[in-house]
């Protein structure tokens, strides 16, 4: 049991067959063709800002962690150019010599190094001061992330697909001092502690705000986990025998109850647990999203694209909503308000030791899941999505208001959710193979 947020966390109203169903076969297929479009593979980062807690300790000499840069040519010009300008989710900058180009985009770096996938990235051009005004948002008070700055020169275009999360070998006191750092200082530790360290069992002392937070992040550290099972590079140094596919016993040694004193299932559960809250972010979001034009400048794409994110968001809609933010936060005291901004205060702190991650292939998927996530979080708890009715996100209000999702929230919101839906139908590849 793992669903739904009441009193206590573990009580439950659904089964994990019933997501992996709901996963495996609506939503896993729609969001993987999804994602592959050029509106959602380009994502904005700043790999270069100091880790704001500690000297850099040098981090991963691993090739597969390294960092190559592509082009400006290869990002659609309407999403590099769209990004000075704030309509970059609203449509087009009235440019239309813009439009054709960007046609031959999105292949950035095809030489690059394909046995360990190196970043490819590519330098901005000065960012306009129009910038200012979408930082405004991003930095109010409704944000639960520390976002990188889009105008600043060391902000680079990643080409996700060319740059799988997957194993990439970082690991040993760095990787070790992000995950404690994490989990000692910013999930609201439980008083009583064991082992490395959190025991879940624990967290039940914890109040329903707590637990969720630390449930929010042990699904993340699991979906991370997974990621680097099921995508192994094997051989490893062997020329010619170096291969990508899962790791079944790297996968036991991480979550099999025996070798992990009965904590692995518990993670598989968070897992589930994140699932449900960005799949209710995104039903919660549905209305808003479903105005976006997901503008890049190809017709034809940009069609296919809205076509499919309707698609995908009836799936979303359609399915029983069992994470329950309205259990959060609530009776509106003085106490909720200040557990609330300790809530967001915590997260925000979690997406800055992102810049600490020593090894750049993973810095990347971090920063874009705890962002995704945070989107996720400020969408549940902003309130700026409480009204039911759809009529309140009229696009021309949006338009007016400060409040808005940037093009990269929305990027790192429907990526990050890909990689919890990406996770859960590992566990049955998983599975199957363990069978075999
Ligand atoms: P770790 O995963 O480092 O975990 C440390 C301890 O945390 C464990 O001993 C256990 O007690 C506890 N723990 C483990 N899982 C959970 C959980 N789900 N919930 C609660 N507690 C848990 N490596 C790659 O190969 N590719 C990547 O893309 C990648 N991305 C990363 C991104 C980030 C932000 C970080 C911090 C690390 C990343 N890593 C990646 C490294 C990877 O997550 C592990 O840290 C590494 O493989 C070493 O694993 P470990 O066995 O020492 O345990």
């Amino acid at each position: 049991c793992f669903c739904e947020l009441k009193g206590n966390v573990d009580e439950c109203e659904c089964s994990v067959d019933l997501v992996d169903k709901f996963n495996n076969y609506r939503v896993y297929p729609r969001l993987k063709s999804l994602l592959s479009k050029n509106y959602f593979r380009f994502f904005k980062v700043n790999l270069r800002k100091p880790c704001p807690f500690w000297p850099d300790d040098g981090g991963c000499a691993s090739s597969a962690c390294a960092v190559e840069s592509c082009t400006e040519a290869n990002v659609p010009q309407e999403i590099f150019q769209n990004i000075k300008n704030k309509s970059n989710i609203f449509g087009p900058v009235n440019n239309p010599k813009l439009s054709s180009e960007s046609l031959d985009a999105g292949k950035c770096n095809e030489g690059s190094d394909e046995e360990l996938g190196y970043l490819n990235t590519t330098l901005t051009k000065e960012m306009s001061a129009d910038l200012a005004l979408w930082k405004l948002h991003d930095d109010s008070q409704h944000s639960f992330c520390d976002v990188d700055d889009d105008n600043n020169n060391d902000s680079v275009f990643v080409d996700l697909l060319l740059n799988p999360e997957r194993y990439t070998g970082y690991k040993g006191s760095s990787a070790q001092r992000i995950w404690k750092t994490i989990y000692e200082e910013n999930c609201f530790k439980p008083k009583r502690g064991y082992g490395p360290y959190i025991d879940s069992t624990n967290v039940g002392d914890l109040c329903l705000e707590k637990r969720a937070f630390y449930r929010a992040i042990s699904g993340l550290h699991a979906s991370i986990n997974i990621h680097l099972c099921a995508q192994y590079l094997h051989s490893h140094g062997v020329p010619g025998l170096q291969r990508w596919g899962l790791n079944v016993e790297e996968f036991q040694a991480r979550f099999d109850p025996d070798r992990t004193h009965g904590e692995g299932p518990k993670w598989l559960r968070n897992l589930y647990f994140l699932y449900l809250l960005e799949l209710r972010a995104i039903a919660k979001a549905a209305p808003y999203l479903e105005q976006l034009p997901f503008y890049t400048g190809n017709e034809t794409e940009d069609a296919e694209v809205n076509i499919a994110v309707h698609d995908l968001l009836n799936q979303i809609k359609s399915f029983q909503p069992h994470f329950n933010e309205s259990s959060m936060f609530t009776g509106g005291s003085k106490q909720a308000r200040k557990l609330k901004e300790e809530f967001r205060h915590h997260f925000r702190n979690i997406t800055r030791i992102m810049d600490c991650v020593g090894c750049d292939k993973c810095k990347v998927w971090g920063k874009l899941q705890t962002q995704g996530l945070g989107t996720a979080l400020k969408i549940l708890f902003s309130g700026s999505f409480d009204k039911a009715n759809p009529t309140a996100f009229d696009l021309k209000s949006m338009k007016r208001s400060r409040f808005q999702l940037t093009r990269n929230e929305i990027v790192a919101l429907f990526n990050a959710f890909g990689r919890l839906s990406n996770s859960v139908y590992s566990l049955e590849l998983f599975q199957q193979a363990a069978l075999n």
